[in-house]
Parts: C-alpha cells; sequence; structure tokens
C-alpha cells in the first residue's frame, strides 16, 4: 500500500495539481476501507488508473460519511457506496441496503393489492394484529383456511367468505388482512368498497368507462366487496353490474368475499329484493343470492364495536 499511496501522491505532484487537492487526497487515502482496497487490488490497479479514480475515491469517502446520516443529500439514497477495482482504476458502485429492499418488498406488496374507496390503511391490515378474540376465532379460522388452500391450488376453486356482523367488528379489517397475507404470497387482490363503487358506476356513464370499469372487475384473481348492503341499490346496479360481476366470477370459478351487516338471508329479503323505486322483485334477489352463495360462506361476527 505504502508503494501505491507514494506513487499516487508523485503523480499527483507531478501533475500540478494544487496543495488543496493534495490535502483532500491525503483525507482519502487515510481512510481505512481506500486503505485497505488499494492495497487487496494492487495487482489490478495501475497508477494511470488511480490517477483517473481520483474523483470515485473522493465520492467514495464523501458517500460513506454521509451514509445512514444525510441520506436526502446522497447521490444514491437507500445505497451503500463499494469500492470495485475497473479497467486499472477504481469505480464507486452502489449496493441497496437491506433497509431498502425491505422497503422495495413492502411497496411491491401493497402494489399487489387494489384498494378501491377503501381507508388508506387497509393494505396494512395484518393477521398477525388479529385478536382472535371468541366472537372472532371462526371468521379468523375460516380465513386461515382459505389461505392456506388457496397457496396450495391457486387454480382450483375455493368458496370465499361472507362475513356478516354489526358495524365495527373488523369485518373490513379482515378482509385486508387476507388480502395482504395472499400479497405475501405473490397473489393479488382488488378490494372494492361497494356503495361508493355503485356511485362511480352510475358516473361512469357519462363518460363511457362503466364496461370497462365493469370488465376489470370481473376479471380481477381474488375480489372482496365490502359492504354489500350498506345503501340502497337501483336494480340497474344490482341486475347489470352486481348480476353481472358474480356471474362471470361464478362460471370461472373465482374467489369472491363479501362483507355485510346483514345475513345472507337478510340481504335476500330485505335489500336486494326491493328496488330503490320500492318495487318487489324476489326472484332476481334469489338469483344474485344463489350466486352469492355458490361464491362464499356465510361466518358471524360479533363482539365489541372496534370505532370507539
Ligand atoms: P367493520 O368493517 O366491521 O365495520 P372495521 O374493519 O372497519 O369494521 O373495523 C373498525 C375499526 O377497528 C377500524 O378502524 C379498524 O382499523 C379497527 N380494527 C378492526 N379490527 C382490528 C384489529 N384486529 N386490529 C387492529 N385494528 C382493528
Ligand atoms: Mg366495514
Amino acid at each position: 500500500m505504502e508503494n501505491v499511496g507514494k506513487n499516487f501522491k508523485n503523480l499527483m505532484s507531478k501533475n500540478d495539481l494544487d496543495r488543496q487537492l493534495g490535502v483532500l487526497m491525503e483525507t482519502v487515502l487515510k481512510d481505512p476501507e481506500v486503505y485497505h482496497f488499494l492495497k487487496e487490488h494492487k495487482d489490478e490497479l495501475t497508477t494511470e488508473g488511480i490517477e483517473r479514480s481520483y474523483s470515485e475515491l473522493y465520492e467514495f469517502v464523501q458517500e460513506k460519511r454521509k451514509f445512514g446520516k444525510n441520506e436526502k443529500d446522497r447521490v444514491a439514497p437507500g445505497y451503500r457506496p463499494q469500492l470495485i477495482a475497473s479497467q486499472g482504476g477504481v469505480a464507486v458502485q452502489y449496493i441497496p441496503t437491506t433497509d431498502l429492499l425491505e422497503k422495495r418488498k413492502q411497496m411491491e406488496l401493497k402494489q399487489r393489492i387494489t384498494a378501491v374507496d377503501m381507508p388508506k390503511d387497509i393494505r396494512e391490515a395484518d393477521l398477525k394484529d388479529f385478536e382472535p378474540t371468541k366472537t372472532r376465532q371462526q371468521a379468523i379460522q375460516e380465513a386461515l383456511a382459505f389461505i392456506e388452500n388457496y397457496i396450495e391450488k391457486p387454480k382450483a376453486f375455493h368458496k370465499a367468505l361472507y362475513l356478516q356482523g354489526p358495524f365495527g367488528v373488523g369485518k373490513t379489517y379482515l378482509l385486508g388482512a387476507i388480502a395482504h397475507a395472499l400479497a405475501k404470497n405473490g397473489y393479488p387482490s382488488t378490494l372494492i368498497h361497494f356503495p361508493t363503487f355503485a356511485v362511480e358506476m352510475k358516473n361512469s356513464i357519462g363518460n363511457n368507462t362503466t364496461a370497462s370499469k365493469i370488465e376489470e372487475i370481473k376479471r380481477t384473481s381474488i375480489l372482496m366487496i365490502d359492504d354489500i348492503g350498506a345503501d340502497s341499490l337501483s336494480s340497474w346496479i344490482r341486475d347489470d353490474i352486481l348480476g353481472v360481476i358474480l356471474q362471470h366470477r361464478m362460471q370461472e370459478e373465482l374467489p369472491t368475499f363479501f362483507s355485510s351487516n346483514f345475513s345472507m338471508k337478510q340481504l335476500e329479503e330485505e335489500h336486494l329484493r326491493i328496488s330503490q323505486r320500492g318495487e318487489d322483485e324476489p326472484l332476481k334477489a334469489k338469483r344474485i343470492m344463489e350466486r352469492i352463495k355458490f361464491l362464499s360462506k356465510e361466518i358471524k361476527m360479533a363482539g365489541r364495536n372496534r370505532r370507539y
């Protein structure tokens, strides 16, 4: 190393580098990592190569100093600088830190969950944070069973869950947690807040996007319809939107979850059956309900309201 260092200093004076540069270089060469690197790679380095690499070595020392502290001011935040020998000289390579890799993994995970009109934090819902109180035991067991079965045979048909229970017991949270667990295993899902989705579908008529929106929801591999029954619905939403989506998902055997304040029986008799105009349409309600029953299994959730 001494030789490499000496040669380097000679080289600098030879090239008439000014004194200030010399001082800077002195600190760079004092850096233990630079020292060891030059020593370890002396066979691959040439004097000219090192001369060319002055700015790289300087950058390396500077970036290393800022690393973990002033991440925002750095050349590549989240990346650790590393020296490599290259064409007789030295180059700086930036290696992603485990921190960055973890952040990226979390991002990818979130991207597997499409949440339409859902609370922002729903993508972070995690089964491990789900308190398995007595009243939720069954729901969580069924959720775990679904996840296990789905991961084992993603192409086979799996009956999903129809989570039924009063406001605030954690139905939406559980749907989010299931989506999260599936995402961790690489499977994307789509969550829609049904009442808001219905309003959007009505608005989509004006800009001709109804068909493409339905197509997207029809085909998504795992669909979760949250809060079905929360708002009164028109026969158009019931038959031409919900009916069409569910018909397709039933035919293609695509997993479809539901959450509702209503039981299946109540949903059929008190919600689907009566149109917004007050017409009683028991057969139409029955048709929708048959599809829901084909796709999902009713699970009651009780317990305290977690919103307060
Ligand atoms: P529901 O959909 O049944 O009305 P939510 O899923 O919206 O109920 O849950 C109500 C509130 O309690 C939400 O703020 C939710 O984030 C929170 N919550 C529900 N279950 C859990 C849980 N297991 N751990 C932490 N927070 C939860
Ligand atoms: Mg909810």
